[in-house]
């Protein structure tokens, strides 16, 4: 099987089935979904996810990851009542993920920070910690059930929530089977937050199952989303330390953004070059 995938976060100027056409044209034959608006804003049942699974076959395509949505969306959210609610919402995406013969799922541990009010508040910060572990253990059952592994997602945020590190998380999956729960390492997430990205891998060790990768500029990165070796990040340390960790999982391209005024179209198919570059 191929190791390498491309996220439909690159096509978001268009429907999913657009995006699909447009993944396979570039010479991908693995997505990741975004589980969101243009794209799946609500997960398919019934025969509505069988003809969507039938129709990505027929693209020579399969969903290898499940990104449920995000935002206001995350295991951590800090009132119960908004809580329960993403809790279904991330229910539903397990199943789906489970629908589309999904690997895995991503989710995010904790929200964005302009979704909560008083992020700064030290009482606000317990309440997200707790509540990220009420929410994994409802869900892990549900991930057992489907057979879907969860990933968790290290975020931009500067902010003082928890769980935005890989060793924060690794010691919060230490404490669920892998078989469920997993990591997934965005490399432009962690150099945002001036942590290294070969050494936020190393920190995920053998519990990274999920791969975002996206360059960023070395100076005063902003989580830009450009294709990898477009930004500042040191790919050969990235690829090195994924081979020091053994890493078993997809290399997903979560590319939105060119630097030069690329095209998405444009944009999938250098990244695919960079991908042949490197051997995957
Ligand atoms: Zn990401």
């Amino acid at each position: 099987m191929s190791r390498i995938s491309y996220s439909t976060a690159g096509f978001v100027d268009r429907d999913v089935e657009a995006s699909l056409d447009a993944v396979a044209a570039a010479g991908y034959r693995q997505t990741e979904l975004v589980g969101q608006a243009p794209h799946v804003a609500e997960p398919l049942t019934g025969p509505d996810l069988s003809s969507f699974l039938a129709r990505v076959g027929q693209r020579g395509l399969s969903v290898r990851t499940v990104h449920a949505p995000l935002g206001r969306n995350a295991l951590g959210v800090p009132e119960e009542t908004w809580r329960h609610e993403v809790v279904e919402r991330f229910s539903s995406y397990i199943r789906f993920a489970s629908g589309v013969d999904a690997s895995d799922v991503i989710l995010h541990p904790v929200p964005n920070p302009m979704f909560v009010t008083e992020p700064d508040d030290p009482a606000v910060v317990d309440r997200i910690r707790d509540a990220v572990s009420r929410s994994l253990d409802e869900l892990v059952p549900v991930a057992g059930r489907e057979g879907t592994r969860m990933l968790l997602e290290n975020l931009p945020y500067r902010c003082k929530f928890p769980y935005l590190s890989m060793v924060e998380l690794r010691s919060l999956v230490d404490e669920y089977p892998a078989a469920q729960l997993g990591l997934v390492v965005d490399t432009g997430h962690a150099w945002t937050t001036k942590r290294d990205p070969a050494d936020e891998i190393a920190a995920a060790g053998n519990r990274l199952q999920g791969t975002h990768l996206q360059d960023v500029d070395h100076e005063d990165p902003q989580d830009n989303h450009w294709p990898p070796t477009h930004g500042g990040l040191d790919w050969p340390a990235i690829r090195s330390a994924l081979a020091a960790v053994d890493y078993p999982g997809p290399w997903t391209f979560e590319v939105a953004r060119g630097r030069h005024g690329e095209t998405p179209e444009q944009l999938a198919r250098i990244t695919h070059q960079v991908a042949t570059s490197w051997g995957l």
